[in-house]
């Protein structure tokens, strides 16, 4: 069953341009993503507005398909229950390895439901109750499971659920990350690794802000992270604790930086709108054509990485393809011609057909006459 997921605050402006359509809110997964592309004002702008960017790629006609896959999410379901199965024995068993204390008399707090009501508000007000506790020394074996922190994001509240934070060890505090990718002799694919890790990093900064609210003490919670996966080709759970200082860093960098999304939503056109709603007849809000310009309005900075990580990516890989924007064929392409506005232009200077060279581009364009030059000499066979 879905999360049930409370109407989230939101700034003024940003609501506005949203319209009557429900906010979606932020997860770790999307802030996340804000720090692989960081600078990317398109996306910046959409997930501040909350606006469905699966929507909205289906109303400019062109869809993604996006997310986890059935089977992933059986294997991951699967994997959580057999870790929390005959009173969590083995996710304390994990906790024993590697935080390397006794942890026989650890209890669980269940927090995925508090009495029946399984909403994210009094789920969220009682893990900062038991987070207070602890950190205050009133609860000291509590481990906290599907606990629901908060996060202020632009001016918004984020509920975010990890999977768990282990109890007090050491005076510090564990988030702790189970995923359903394998690690086949200790080693696991890097890219869900750091992708696990930036998560992390968000519930980190989260019980963080928790606690800084409360007066109490930040460096409670630990700057490393446990990962626990499949173990080799078994189910048997395998744990690695994770350092998260980069993360932490990048992450707060992107938080800092979305405080600022509003101004730029502030410079869009007064017709501006990305209002996906539909009234009671059916009708949409906004014309297609209407979203389409006000989406235009909002730069973007693609790069082939965005097809792994954001809804628009169809919409906004078309668009640089046909403007031969160089970003389409990745940051190294792009980072190469600075001054040169697309790959045409890149193109009718390597082939000789411009020779209008701006001062800004004289370096870029002396490069690409000599590269031109020796694929000249390399096709003609006369290289010296
Ligand atoms: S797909 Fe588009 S909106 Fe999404 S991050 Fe890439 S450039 Fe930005």
């Amino acid at each position: 069953m879905a999360t049930p997921t409370p109407p989230q605050a939101g700034g003024g402006l940003l609501d506005r341009l949203r319209g009557d359509e429900r906010r979606q809110p932020y997860t770790a997964r999307k802030i996340t993503a804000l720090t692989v592309n960081p600078g990317c004002e398109r996306r910046a702008v959409l997930d501040a507005a909350g606006v469905d960017k699966q929507k909205l790629a289906l109303r400019l006609g062109q869809p993604m398909p996006f997310g986890q896959s059935p089977l992933a999410i059986t294997r991951q379901r699967a994997f959580d229950d057999q870790l929390k199965a005959y009173g969590y024995a083995e996710l304390i068993t994990l906790l024993r390895a590697e935080l390397g204390v006794p942890v026989e008399e650890a209890a669980v707090a269940d927090l995925n439901t508090v009495g029946e009501n399984a909403d994210l508000p009094p789920r969220a007000a009682e893990t900062k109750n038991l987070l207070r506790a602890i950190a205050e020394d009133r609860e000291y074996r509590l481990i906290l499971d599907h606990p629901i922190l908060t996060l202020d994001v632009a001016g918004t509240t984020a509920y975010l659920e990890p999977d768990a934070v282990s109890h007090r060890i050491g005076d510090q505090l564990h988030v702790v990350l189970v995923r359903s990718f394998a690690a086949v002799d200790g080693q696991a694919n890097a890219g869900k690794v750091a992708e696990a890790a930036k998560q992390a990093a968000v519930y980190v900064l989260a019980i963080r802000q928790t606690l800084q609210a409360s007066g109490l003490p930040i460096d409670l919670v630990s700057d490393r992270f446990l990962l626990v996966l499949p173990k080799d080709f078994t189910n048997r759970p395998y744990g690695r604790l994770v350092d998260l200082r980069q993360q932490l860093d990048a992450v707060q960098y992107q938080l800092d930086r979305l405080a600022t999304v509003e101004s730029r939503a502030a410079a869009l056109s007064p017709e501006a709108t990305l209002d996906l709603s539909h009234n009671a007849e059916g009708q949409p809000a906004a014309s297609a054509d209407q979203l389409l310009r006000t989406v235009e309005e909002l730069p973007r900075l693609y790069g082939p990485r965005c097809l792994d990580m954001c809804e628009l990516s169809r919409y906004c890989r078309d668009s640089a393809v046909n403007e031969h924007d160089p970003s389409h064929l990745g940051s190294g392409v792009r980072d190469s011609l600075p001054g040169l506005e697309n790959t045409s232009t890149a193109l009718a200077f390597a082939r000789g057909e411009r020779d209008d060279v701006a001062e800004t581009q004289k370096e870029v364009v002396a490069l690409l006459w000599t590269a031109a030059e020796l694929r000249a000499r390399r096709l003609g066979g006369g290289a010296s």
